[in-house]
């Protein structure tokens, strides 16, 4: 017998999880509305040169964990890995600047990547993310850093560290990708195999390795934040005013470079204290070149995307949110074949009314039926038997109260719903 698994790196959200999942997400919906943020809903896959284009040829993500798969009318096509350069291009193929010159846009949606799985690391995960285009001003920097870490402050998170870097822009990140080459220079053969080919194509990734030799070897660097031109500097330094003016407590990250080329300026990533190596809740920062890359006009912007696994990991069980499963209003106990006609009926007029109803399909007895309908919580039981269909009646019961009494069949719909409306909430 052939027995289907997940694919590697892949997971369910069983219904028993569904509802932390939907409460999650209808908090971050939350946020973003109360800040101005309007959803998009972006196609599950893009034309692969998008993300290449946009996120860096020598990236991880495009380097080596992109599912890219070519369509039968042979078009490289890729499944979403980040949601910045897809939100980008609809803003761009739908001249949304044009409506107004700050355009705020949130999304939530599943991303692929196929990495090594780990705890907290998977080929198909979760992400909400923000996008706030056509502003250069600090104060939308902040904007975004409030949200994102609001969103955590409000799901009850701490122990929470804010990790801040400029990776600066197109003028001065030349002149300190050439410090960073000749300050590593002698190092090289110290450097691991993916290192010695970033140092010559994209030295800043080298600050990002993992490999303990290239962190060793890149101890005592020289950081972007030292070389940023006078706009950066001024750029970061108002980002950090505005920040301390609202009590938001950051760490300086020289290394923090982020794994998408994309950034310019400002560069952000909330860290847990509770989350061990793959330590990363969300991250984000400006993006002032790329709708421009992108075929756009040239437009400033700035986001952050944040995994929802991760948050989930460090929602410990006492600080979930109590989401019990909804219970049932009503079950209907069928016992024969004229019961489960009526019963179609019945069932149809009530829930199309929203009344939360089921009713048995696999010939359970009475007794079992009624032991589903208090498994399910249902707050009333309506029993159709044969005798009682003969007399035109029905039996309901109070689940609750365990009392039951008589009621005539065709206005049992009206019945439910008065005792419904009676109890509610
Ligand atoms: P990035 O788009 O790489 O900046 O990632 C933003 C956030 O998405 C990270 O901080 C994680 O919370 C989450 N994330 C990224 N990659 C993965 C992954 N492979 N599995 C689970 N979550 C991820």
């Amino acid at each position: 017998m052939v027995s289907f698994q997940t694919v590697k790196g892949t997971h369910d959200i069983l219904p028993e999880e569904v509802g932390l999942w939907r409460c999650v997400e209808e908090k971050v919906r939350q946020m973003m509305e109360a800040y101005n943020y309007l959803e998009i809903r972006t196609p599950i896959f893009e034309h692969t040169e998008l993300f290449s284009r946009s996120i860096g040829q020598d990236t991880d993500i495009v380097g080596k964990e992109m599912y890219t798969f070519s369509d039968k009318g042979n078009r490289s096509l890729t499944l979403s890995p980040e949601g910045t350069a897809p939100v980008v291009r609809a803003y761009i193929q739908n001249n949304l600047g044009a409506q107004s010159p700050q355009v705020k846009l949130f999304y939530i949606a599943p991303m692929f990547r196929q990495e090594n799985p780990q705890q907290g690391r998977f080929r198909q995960f979760h992400q909400y993310g923000i996008e706030a285009i056509g502003s250069l001003d600090p104060a939308q920097d902040v904007e975004v850093i409030t949200l994102a870490m609001g969103i955590y402050s409000e799901l009850g998170l701490q122990k929470l560290s804010l990790r801040m870097n400029s990776v600066g822009c197109r003028i001065c990140r030349p002149i300190y990708r050439d410090v960073l080459r000749n300050f590593l220079k002698s190092r090289i053969s110290a450097l691991c195999k993916d290192c010695v080919q970033r140092h010559e194509e994209n030295p800043l990734r080298i600050l990002d390795c993992k490999e303990p030799a290239c962190r060793e070897q890149t101890e005592d660097i020289p950081f972007m934040i030292d070389h940023l031109c006078p706009e950066c500097s001024r750029h970061f330094a108002k980002v950090q005013e505005l920040l301390s003016q609202l009590d938001v407590a950051y760490v300086l990250d020289g290394r923090l470079v982020r794994g998408l080329d994309y950034y310019t300026k400002t560069a952000f990533e909330v860290l847990s204290g509770e989350l061990g190596a793959q330590d990363a809740l969300g991250g984000g920062g400006r993006y002032d070149d790329l709708i421009e890359m992108l075929g756009g006009s040239p437009t400033p912007a700035v986001g952050f995307a944040a995994g929802i696994e991760r948050l989930l990991m460090v929602l410990s069980r006492e600080k979930r949110p109590r989401v019990s499963p909804r219970s049932l209003d009503l079950f209907v106990v069928v016992l024969g074949d004229d019961a489960k006609k009526v019963a179609l009926k019945v069932l149809r007029q009530l829930r199309h009314k929203l009344v939360r109803c089921d009713t048995d399909f696999v010939g359970r007895s009475l007794k079992a039926q009624l032991r589903a309908a208090n498994r399910l919580g249902a707050r009333y039981a309506l029993i159709i038997g044969e005798e009682e269909l003969h007399r035109g009646k029905a039996i309901l019961r109070d689940m609750d109260k365990s009392q039951q009494e008589e009621i005539d069949l065709n206005e049992s719909v009206q019945e439910v719903c008065d005792r419904l409306a009676r109890r509610s909430p």
